[in-house]
């Protein structure tokens, strides 16, 4: 096959073949095919799309890129669990642990944080002790023990997604659902649980910056997951202000522990119980969504949730008294506070901005192999909606440096505009596919 013709017909807006396809990733994970020309089909992919059929095949083939996980030894139907990305989603921290509570076995592979975007690996390591390298005998075994293992995300699983995802980040081509569709569900496909459930999200603080865009993507992952035999749902969820009260590793594990002792913010709780009771209905746990959300909220209740998180951190090393005494975690020494710029409802947030000064703040990285401060971050005061006088806090910045801590400041009431007229607050969930 000729490189040069693929690419030719990318470029002219024709359909490619399964076989161009196989061919043209599996010798780019060989090394056969350069960096340029991969670069230059993605960004003939990213301007003219592709195909539900190209998409399918682009993902397969990418699966079949590098292991697929054999979860066959844990009895149960294994539900995966995904996101899209946002800012201040603590989301796993809190569902995993509930519908594992409820006999759902949890084999749960999770990635690092990149630029504004944080990963539930970083958040987890937060706990003193928490182990998130675990030989894979022992993630199995942990499951058959305790019915939940999180750990990092094995760098054997489609290989292609890890060179193409790097090649798209140095070519602006991330944005773009064929390549994000095939990019998700192929590192999903690969890792071997029997159903999935997606939360896409959309705004400010998302890949997808539109409602529209957004249920495209789940509708393009859900028919892929169906047509491989893997039962998937997608939850659309909107993402123009941040998730809940914190941002920021360590904040955001405290905030879990909160949620899961019935004290969490009406939104996240929202989105939290929702997913959860999706999640249950794939295990087979129960058709009614209604019925599954008021479980959902009985086992935050009885704090059936919270222990099965106490269980987890045990069984992988960390310090179980942060779950009595969450201020055992690390706390950053400063605490600025932010106050709004005008008087008015706050009508809108560019909560990409919030990532970033995170990432400013230390609590993130910008290239991969970057240490993180995972005691720092943001702690958001006023929502979208919320009335505030000028001078108001709008935000808290927590910091270990005084210069960083300033340094954000502008951003962030930058990042805040108001209005004269009440705002309407928006629904977190706006469409499940
Ligand atoms: N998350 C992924 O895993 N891949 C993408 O392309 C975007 C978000």
């Amino acid at each position: 096959m000729n490189i040069n013709e693929i690419i030719r017909k990318k470029r002219d807006q024709y359909e490619l073949s399964k076989e161009e396809i196989s061919f043209f990733v599996s010798e780019y994970s060989n090394g056969n095919i350069p960096d340029y020309q991969m670069a230059s089909l993605l960004m003939a992919i990213y301007l003219n799309g592709m195909s539900e059929d190209e998409i399918y095949n682009l993902t397969i083939e990418m699966a079949k890129s590098g292991e697929i996980i054999d979860l066959s030894k844990i009895e149960g139907i294994k539900v995966d669990k995904h996101s899209t990305g946002g800012i201040g989603d603590k989301v796993t921290l809190v569902v995993l642990p509930l519908v594992a509570s409820l006999g759902v076995p949890i084999a749960k592979m999770s990635g690092r944080g990149l630029g504004y975007t944080q990963g539930t690996i970083d958040k987890l390591e937060a706990i003193n002790g928490f182990r998130t390298n675990l030989d894979f005998n022992e993630f199995i075994s942990n499951i058959n023990d305790i019915g939940i293992s999180i750990m990092g995300q094995s760098e054997k699983v489609a290989i292609a997604d890890k060179k193409i995802y790097a090649l798209r980040d140095a070519t602006e081509t991330v944005e773009s659902i064929p390549l994000i569709a095939s990019s998700i569900m192929s590192k999903k496909i690969a890792a071997g649980a029997d159903k999935i459930l997606l939360e896409v999200t959309f705004g400010s603080g998302a890949f997808m910056a539109s409602e529209e865009r957004a249920k495209l993507l789940g509708e393009i992952m859900v028919n892929i997951g169906n047509k491989v035999g893997k039962e998937t749902v997608a939850v659309i969820t909107n993402m123009n202000q941040p998730l809940g009260r914190f941002c920021g590793n360590a904040l955001e594990v405290k905030e879990a522990i909160d949620i899961l002792k019935g004290n969490g913010e009406e939104d996240v709780m929202t989105v939290c119980t929702w997913i959860a009771a999706h999640m249950l209905r794939l295990a087979g746990k129960g058709d009614n969504i209604a019925n599954n959300i008021k479980l959902i909220q009985n086992q935050i209740k009885n704090r059936e949730g919270l222990r099965k998180l106490k269980q987890l951190i045990a069984l992988q090393g960390g310090d179980v008294n942060v779950i009595e005494y969450p201020e055992l975690l690390d706390t950053a020494s400063i605490k600025l506070e932010v106050p709004a710029t005008h008087r008015g409802y706050v009508s809108s947030i560019n909560t990409q901005e919030i990532g970033n000064a995170v990432v400013k703040l230390g609590g993130g990285r910008l290239k991969k192999d970057d240490e993180i401060d995972k005691s720092v971050g943001i702690e958001v005061c006023k929502k979208i909606g919320d009335f505030v006088e000028a001078g108001e806090t709008i935000i808290i910045v927590h910091a270990n440096e005084e210069r960083k801590a300033k340094s954000v400041v502008g951003m962030i009431q930058d990042a805040y505009e108001y209005s004269d007229k009440e705002v309407e607050r928006y629904r977190e969930i706006v469409d499940i596919i």
